[in-house]
């Protein structure tokens, strides 16, 4: 069985640890692989590294430093069916979603290409008679990512191409619930031939990521993750002295108008809630019709229940398992709470099964009406396909509700009425908005925003929010004398 290694100063290194666990195949439960839960000493290893890397790193010219990122574009897409099949063994989503979530990471290399001009900076002549000012951009240093388990492959890309190409370097710790996806593109980025020490993983959990948040050479974090940990990061990160974005969990509330198109919503609705077996934190959650109901109500039935379950690498299934046996517990346990609290199953996919997928963590699209709003079941992320029905008679009540709820991922509005998408716009308490859309995710040149427990920190990932993210600003007066001229 592979025991997965650390990549430091850009060698494959055995981790300090004892500690390993497996790495499983959640269609299957077949182990993978091994993975080394990392301790202190390997994480000193990477910082260490890294700081010796980043002396180099930050005075190469940064036209210099986006060629590697042009060559890790073209690598990433000779590469993209061998990484896809990696995403999928581990983590359970169709090859399609695995495929698609790499054409995201790519955007991303592509986007921080522009590098060049994206941290420019700014000078102004004469503040003061013969006095310029000017502000230029610096990077930060050694960075880190701690990323989740649900994009094995992209969430590193909303981070990584923006720090090395402003001149940082790079310190990536994958989830231990799917570290084969980036030790394979760590493999590839090998042929960048990038200087030693500017690249580094580490593999571990939580010990980990405290001597990530401890570690006095990294200066900045990026982390996605669930909400908990993400104000724990952000808390002892920040006390650290750490400059620290961290993206947390979601309850992704999607409004119907009674003048939205019935066909396209349901379509939409049900993909977003169960792409990704509705482990996104982008996914639709509860929806809440406004007015009419009966039409959606039967159309989102009949397309949940035709919706195809079984192991991702198979050409005509649709949705894959949840993440662990654990993650199928609590999804099942969910929805047994929302009926205690009085919600009707219109949908059971409880206990599926998948042929010659017995061990599978399978759940089938489920749907549950009426749900209590003040209820557990209305507050909690559930990560799983499960989608929630409910219907409120006015679209100010649907807004108050969106705007009760702790999360601010995503909220999304369906109609063909401007004034009451520019109503809702206007007002949801959300960082994503989805008007006629069903997955807000915001492409590489905007910030993949989010409010209240979604997110703690000031600057998102992408765009110009990862160049400020990842340079600081240096200012500089100048005064130079004319009697200082020399006559030549
Ligand atoms: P998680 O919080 O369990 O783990 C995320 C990372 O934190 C992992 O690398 C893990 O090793 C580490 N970690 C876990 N527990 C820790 C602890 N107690 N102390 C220190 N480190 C710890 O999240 P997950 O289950 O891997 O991912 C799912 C969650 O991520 C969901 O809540 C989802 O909404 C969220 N998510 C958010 C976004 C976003 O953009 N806001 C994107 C993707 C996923």
């Amino acid at each position: 069985m592979e025991k997965l290694k650390n990549y430091i100063n850009g060698q494959w290194v055995e981790s300090h640890s004892e500690h390993y666990e497996n790495v499983l195949n959640p269609a299957s439960q077949e182990v993978l692989a091994q993975v080394p839960y990392g301790n202190a000493k390997d994480v000193s290893d990477a910082a260490e590294a890294a700081e010796k890397g980043f002396q180099e790193w930050r005075s190469t010219p940064v036209s210099k430093r986006v060629q590697y990122l042009f060559k890790l574009k073209t690598l990433l897409e000779n590469n993209l069916d061998d990484i896809a099949k990696t995403i999928t063994l581990e983590s359970g989503k169709t090859f399609l979603e695995a495929k698609a979530e790499m054409v995201r990471a790519i955007e991303n290399v592509e986007n921080a290409c522009g590098m060049p001009a994206m941290m420019q900076g700014e000078f102004s002549e004469d503040i003061a008679k013969g006095i310029d000012e000017y502000m230029i951009r610096q990077p930060l240093g050694v960075c880190a990512c701690i990323a989740p388990f649900n994009f094995p492959g992209m969430i590193t890309f909303w981070f990584l191409p923006y720090a090395l190409a402003c001149g940082n370097s790079y310190i990536i710790k994958p989830s231990e619930k799917v570290p084969l996806t980036m030790t394979k593109i760590v493999g590839i980025m090998e042929q960048l031939d990038l200087p030693k020490g500017v690249l580094n993983l580490v593999q571990g959990a939580r010990e980990t990521v405290d001597a990530i948040l401890e570690h006095p050479a990294i200066k900045g974090i990026s982390f996605v993750g669930s909400s908990g940990v993400a104000k724990y990061v952000y808390s002892k990160g920040a006390a650290n002295g750490k400059r620290v974005q961290a993206q947390g969990g979601a309850k992704n509330p999607v409004i119907v108008l009674p003048d939205a198109d019935i066909e396209m919503t349901s379509q939409i609705v049900i993909d977003s809630v169960y792409g990704c077996a509705g482990q996104r934190c982008l996914a639709a959650s509860t929806i809440i019709t406004v007015g009419e109901h009966k039409d959606i109500t039967e159309s989102l039935v009949e397309s949940a229940k035709a919706r195809k379950t079984g192991f991702g690498l198979e050409s005509d299934v649709q949705m894959g398992p949840v993440i662990t046996a654990e993650s199928k517990n609590r999804v099942q346990t969910l929805i047994d709470k929302g009926l205690s609290e009085g919600g009707r199953l219109l949908v059971d996919g409880r206990n599926a099964t998948v042929e010659g997928f017995e061990n599978g963590n399978f759940i089938n699209p489920t749907i549950i009406e009426d749900i209590p709003l003040d209820g557990e079941l209305a507050a909690t992320e559930i990560f799983g396909p499960v989608l929630s029905l409910v219907h409120i008679h006015t679209i100010d009540e649907a807004i108050r509700f969106i705007n009760s709820g702790k999360y601010g991922n995503m909220a999304c509005v369906f109609t063909s009425s401007g004034s009451n998408a520019r109503k809702f716009r206007h007002e949801a308490e959300a960082g994503n908005i989805g008007i006629n859309i069903g997955v807000a995710a915001p492409v590489a040149q905007f910030p993949f925003s989010g409010w209240k427990e979604s997110f703690y920190g000031d600057l998102h990932g992408q765009g110009k929010h990862a160049v400020e993210f990842f340079t600081q600003t240096k200012v500089v007066i100048e005064r130079w004398l004319k009697e200082w001229n020399r006559k030549f």
